[in-house]
């Protein structure tokens, strides 16, 4: 289902769009021009041919669709000193822009790694640089919880809580948290768990090792639904929860981090309840152009495995 609602290799609509805006202006400000000239025509002033003109428009306007060098705009450099992730997006020209601008590599004052960042990938190749990273704005979770881990960034916490109001008003039930924010040290004895339970090889499919984790910026959540009493994270991908989440998530500014068939990108089997906050303008980019992973929308190599 979730494959037939985004099919892979979808055509980017909002590419198409920013591209078609400055064309259609571009010709309509020549016109304007043109009518201009003909304010006092003379018997040889003829007007050139408006579609030879058009003919020649996309040389000129596809340079300006985005800043060419979005670093040094002056709007990007301010956001990104405010720490407003969400404004440097936006001053890229959104999150398509965005995303091209670093995949092209003309985006050298985005760093993937910065853990404080709403665009930060942390996977089994990128550890988190300091590994002990602890985030700094971090509050407890507006929803329902399930374990002692409480804590969640408080950006990603106002999302999860706009979301949970609104998957409840659609009448899909209730949306609780298992937890969002894991430190370095819980990572320690939830990773050490898993592997004298089950070995290494399989802890490694489910659980990340202490600063692989994208729990640690706070910015990650495992849901679970709460009708008569919540469920755990495994009982959630058989809920009417996880159907709504897996379609509208991305409104809210999440994604969900590993799907089914996505086990050879990102390294761990589906995981329908662990949602990470990318915020509205990235979830958008990544929903309309049809993305499965991270790594793909950043155009980043697989990271099934650790390199140790
Ligand atoms: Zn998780």
């Amino acid at each position: 289902m979730r494959g037939a609602m985004h099919p892979r290799h979808a055509s980017p609509r909002s590419r198409v769009l920013t591209i078609a805006l400055p064309i259609g202006l571009a010709v309509t400000a020549l016109g304007a021009m043109w009518a201009m000239t003909e304010v006092t025509p003379t018997a040889d002033a003829v007007a050139p041919p408006l579609p030879a003109v058009a003919a020649q428009l996309p040389s000129v306007e596809f340079a300006s669709v985005a800043p060419a060098d979005p670093c040094g705009e002056p709007a990007v450099v301010d956001a990104l000193a405010a720490g407003d992730d969400e404004a440097v997006i936006a001053a890229f020209g959104g999150g398509a822009d965005f995303r091209d601008a670093i995949v092209a590599g003309s985006a050298p004052c985005i760093s993937l790694a910065d853990p404080a960042r709403r665009w930060v990938v942390v996977n089994k190749t990128h550890p988190l640089a300091p590994e002990d990273y602890e985030p700094s704005q971090m509050t407890e979770a507006p929803v329902q919880t399930t374990t002692a881990s409480r804590l969640i960034r408080t950006d990603t916490a106002a999302a999860l809580g706009d979301m949970a109001e609104a998957l409840n008003a659609s009448g899909s039930g209730v949306l609780g948290m298992n937890n969002a924010y894991r430190s370095y040290g819980l990572q320690v004895s939830n990773y050490s768990g898993q592997v004298s339970a089950a070995g290494q090889a399989e802890a490694d499919l489910g659980s990340a090792r202490p600063g692989f984790s994208e729990h640690q910026t706070g910015l990650a959540v495992d849901v679970v639904a709460c009708d008569s009493g919540c469920g755990g994270i495994d009982a959630f991908g058989a809920t009417a929860e996880s159907e709504w989440v897996a379609a509208h998530a991305w409104e809210y500014g999440f994604i969900v981090r590993y799907e089914a068939d996505a086990t050879g990108t990102t390294g761990y089997e589906p995981e329908p309840w662990h949602l990470r906050y990318v915020g509205p303008e990235l979830a958008s980019a990544y929903h309309e152009g049809g993305y499965h992973t991270l790594e793909e929308f950043f155009a980043l190599p697989a990271a099934p495995d650790y390199a140790h």
